[in-house]
């Protein structure tokens, strides 16, 4: 067991390294480092693959939430409806716009938020719907577009970690106002560093989030709003517009040991998640599984040389500097049950399929007395 290689979580590499060092390489021998034709190139290559008019790149997944919402009018006095159960910069975001988040709970079949809940959370402040896409999945957009109009609300996508998702023929991001996106190492279209971007068909939306990416510039030297410095660089936007070509494939081949998982793991001591209804609902960014002793069943996993990660094991209401957040008035209970008992399996697309069947070997394999 012991002479096995690791089965790592992530390799951190999403095309080959040449194509990464000649987008590099060209970008510095060019001396234009910032706001320049390999943001523009992306941009249009983004924009395009998402089926949107625009894409503004930024400089991380966080800022997009914020630069987003401030770009969509969003701001102090509104209150937006979002998650626990995600990445703690989904509600950094809301905050540093100067929106007040409001929490709802979780359906725990699939960790997404829950329509019902989100209905507790509307006040007359309510202003936008934050969906997080966790995990990669796309769900009930029909229910969320149909919620929103009817309560005249604006929906949003947090899309970091679902990129090429699609439903109803719709990519993530375009049900919504606007999409956010990161491009963090890790998430299924990397950078070489931090990079992010939101996508809109709104021409306006987008314009204001040009210039709040930029001091909140319209022309040089003049400065009608209050920005921030987010700008995606040059560098990243090459090495994004290199990796683009391989997405289609790297999300296929996470689709294929996600469908292994599905149909091989067995072992009453774990539960999955619902499955998508259709393949294509999901990026599939993380294979997440429930079990009541996950701190022994990630033990076994390491014995055995499998890699596994919490995502969260903290709900952001009980982050500490989150503490008092306002919330569903019937509580929280389906987030913080699954953050006890959430744990992320290797899907990434290094792993081969001796990996993958050694992560469901392991997982069936263990033992323990609290089954669902
Ligand atoms: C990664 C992530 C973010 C933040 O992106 P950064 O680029 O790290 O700022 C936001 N929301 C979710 C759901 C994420 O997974």
């Amino acid at each position: 067991m012991s002479e096995l290689p690791p089965v790592l979580f992530n390799d951190f590499q999403n095309s080959s390294d040449f194509e990464d060092l000649d987008a590099i390489s060209r970008v510095v021998a060019s001396g234009h480092l910032i706001l320049g034709k390999e943001v523009r190139a992306f941009e249009e290559a983004w924009a395009a693959r998402c089926g949107v008019n625009w894409a503004v790149g930024l400089g991380n997944g966080l800022d997009a939430i914020e630069v987003g919402l401030r770009a969509a009018g969003i701001g102090v006095g509104d209150e937006v409806i979002t998650s626990p159960m995600t990445a703690v910069a989904t509600v950094l975001g809301i905050l540093r716009a100067g929106a007040t988040p409001v929490l709802a709970d979780i359906n725990p079949e699939t960790a997404l938020l829950d329509p019902a809940s989100v209905q507790r959370c509307i006040s007359p402040a309510t202003r936008a719907v934050l969906l997080v896409h966790l995990y990669g999945q796309m769900r009930d957009m029909e229910v969320w577009s149909e919620l929103c109009v009817s309560n005249g609300l604006m929906l949003i996508e947090d899309c970091a970690q679902a990129h090429d998702a699609i439903y109803q023929q719709k990519t993530a991001g375009t049900w919504g106002r606007f999409g956010a996106y990161s491009f963090y190492p890790t998430k299924n279209l990397g950078a070489v560093g931090d990079a992010g971007a939101i996508i809109t068909n709104d021409g306006e939306l987008a314009v204001r989030a040009c210039s709040l990416r930029n001091y909140g510039q319209s022309n040089r030297y003049e400065h009608p709003f209050i920005g921030l410095n987010s700008r995606l660089d040059e560098i990243q936007a090459a090495v994004l517009t290199a990796r683009l070509e391989g997405l289609g494939s790297r999300t296929m081949k996470r689709r294929q040991t996600v469908e292994r998982y599905r149909s091989e793991i067995s072992n009453p001591a774990v539960k999955l998640l619902s499955p998508p209804i259709s393949p294509e609902n999901h990026a599939n960014h993380l294979f997440v599984i429930l079990t009541e002793d996950r701190v022994k069943l990630s033990e076994h996993l390491a014995e055995r040389g499998i890699s596994s990660l919490i995502h969260y094991p903290i709900p952001a209401h009980q982050q500490e500097s989150l503490r008092g957040l306002e919330r569903d008035p019937s509580g929280l209970g389906n987030a913080e049950s699954h953050a006890s008992k959430c744990l992320s399996l290797p899907c990434a697309p290094h792993l081969s399929d001796i990996e993958a069947s050694r992560v469901i070997d392991a997982v069936n394999q263990f033992q323990s007395s609290s089954t669902f």
